[in-house]
């Protein structure tokens, strides 16, 4: 079972006629062979479709149209089995507008150093056809990834099955709603941004829906159908004893079981991936939806506190992207420091809403507390530390000419016991340390939100600004000061420069 059903990646393969029908009878055989063995390593989590040879002009502009056309196709890989002159592509490429990916292989090994002769060259022509190939999307500017590997090795498969789920998860923020109960807080900027631009740029949506429509779904939930919630609950949290049947605290519980019951109920009807709260919006919400909003984060649905949609989507996209992978990630916020000479890290976690995906713990624990923000009655919540591990924490943030995607390479630790901090969290190292790291955060203008996750690597979201076309800048063991600040300046020139020439 691949984690992407629905969706496909077509396999065009670039020939010319010069070499005669057999050659390209024989090309295709060996496209298709290639093909089933990819979809046989079972190291792809999407299917690939192989859609023949193309030979013209006329062939090239057909198969990208058809993609273009085709809902299940997600992207592209194309190889160049023999030289396939690339003026050919130029129409094709003008038209094609899914993710791209550029597979540098060859159908053979080894060379056969006793018996290679002129046909065996006129078969094994990657070696040129794909330099051919690469000149023309380098020259039309085309974004797209560059594997180069032999096509059965699994270093290459896996290096396909990062961009595959990068597709997918592109594909999937295509469509994308993104719901805001409330609008930012008050005179925050970092979460802010050009929401024209988004729809633009990465695809996605934004609306504004009043609370008042929550308010109304969640009058009607039943009785019955706070039960069934709460004995879900029961079967996968440890209960406070306040919590239990009978305790003081059970009927917070319970109110948060119905207000998860009707925001869910609101995504669906409205075909929402992800949402956003404001804990000063809550009208007749009994308390800040706390508790709804981790367990809809574990569902997929992308979530940023305070109005903060830009990370709610991002956190949609990386989930998604990571879907099946084991450690799963959160919405996390820079919560407070721990200085530590030379081992200084910080505090993750928010009011409330972690993802209990990031979970330690098999069991998280459910209690209610007071929260002095927002003027609501006491909230439900889980609560839990985080798996220990590298991961990366990743935020896109508007700088007025373009959207900067920044990412950081953390190493989650242990933290100690928070008695009297009852919220999940987690504490991270940024690489390459506390001082660069964060130093390099803040000079870049990232937001004190972030969208975390321990299975996905720079490499997604490089995949991923690349498509997007939007800049990055990566923090991680290799990033110096001087460096950094250097690769900024540049980056300014650079997006002024390319609105004013592409
Ligand atoms: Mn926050």
């Amino acid at each position: 079972m691949k984690a992407f059903e629905n969706f496909e990646v077509w396999f065009i393969t670039g020939a010319q006629l010069l070499y005669g029908g057999d050659a390209v009878i024989a090309v295709d055989s060996h496209s298709n062979e290639m093909v089933k063995g990819l979809n046989e390593s079972g190291n792809l989590p999407v299917k690939i479709v192989y859609k023949g040879t193309v030979n013209s002009s006329k062939e090239v502009t057909e198969a990208f149209k058809n993609a273009n056309n085709d809902g299940k196709c997600i992207g592209v890989i194309t190889w160049m089995h023999t030289f396939s002159p690339a003026k050919m592509w130029i129409h094709g490429l003008q038209e094609f507008r899914k993710p791209l990916m550029h597979l540098h292989t060859q159908f053979n090994k080894e060379i056969p150093w006793e018996t290679m002769d002129m046909d065996f060259m006129n078969l094994n022509q990657s070696a040129h056809g794909d330099r051919e190939f690469g000149h023309i999307t380098a020259r039309m500017r085309k974004p797209r990834k560059v594997v180069v590997g032999y096509w059965s090795d699994k270093y290459t498969q896996d290096k396909i099955a990062v961009w595959m789920r990068v597709a997918a998860a592109w594909t999937d923020a295509q469509d994308m709603l993104i719901i805001r109960l409330g609008d930012q807080m008050n005179n925050v900027a970092v979460t802010d941004g050009d929401k024209v631009e988004a729809e633009m740029r990465l695809g996605y949506h934004v609306d504004y829906c009043p609370i008042a429509e929550l308010v109304v779904i969640q009058e009607k939930v039943t009785a019955d159908e706070v039960n069934v919630l709460m004995n879900e609950y029961e079967n996968l949290y440890e209960f406070a004893p306040e919590c239990k049947t009978g305790g003081s605290k059970r009927g917070q519980v319970e109110k948060a079981a119905r207000i998860e019951i009707a925001l869910r109920k609101l995504l669906k009807a409205k075909g929402a991936k992800a949402f956003t709260t404001n804990f000063d919006d809550l009208e007749n919400v009994d308390q800040i939806p706390g508790l709804a909003s981790q367990r809809l984060m574990a569902e997929g649905y992308g979530f940023g506190a305070e109005g903060d949609w830009k990370t709610a989507a991002l956190y949609r996209t990386m989930w998604f992207m990571s879907k099946g992978m084991p450690k799963g990630c959160s919405f996390l916020e820079d919560y407070t420091l721990n200085f530590a000479e030379g081992n200084s890290s910080i505090l993750q976690a928010h009011m409330l809403e972690v993802c209990p995906l990031i979970a330690a713990e098999d069991k998280p624990k459910m209690d209610v507390f007071p929260l002095g923000i927002g003027g609501k009655n006491d909230p439900a919540r889980l609560i839990f530390t985080s798996k220990t591990g590298p991961g990366v924490a990743a935020t896109i943030v508007d700088m007025g000419n373009r959207f900067r995607m920044i990412v950081n390479k953390v190493d989650c630790i242990k933290p100690q016991p928070l008695p009297k901090l009852p919220v999940a969290s987690a504490l991270w190292i940024p690489r390459p340390n506390f001082e660069i790291g964060a130093g390099a955060w803040i000079l870049a203008g990232g937001t004190h939100h972030t969208s975390f996750s321990y299975d996905l690597t720079v490499e997604y979201l490089e995949d991923y600004a690349e498509i997007a076309g939007i800049e990055l800048l990566v923090i991680d063991e290799n990033t110096t000061m001087s460096e950094f600040k250097k690769e900024m300046k540049m980056n300014e020139v650079y997006y002024m420069l390319n609105k004013a020439l592409l």
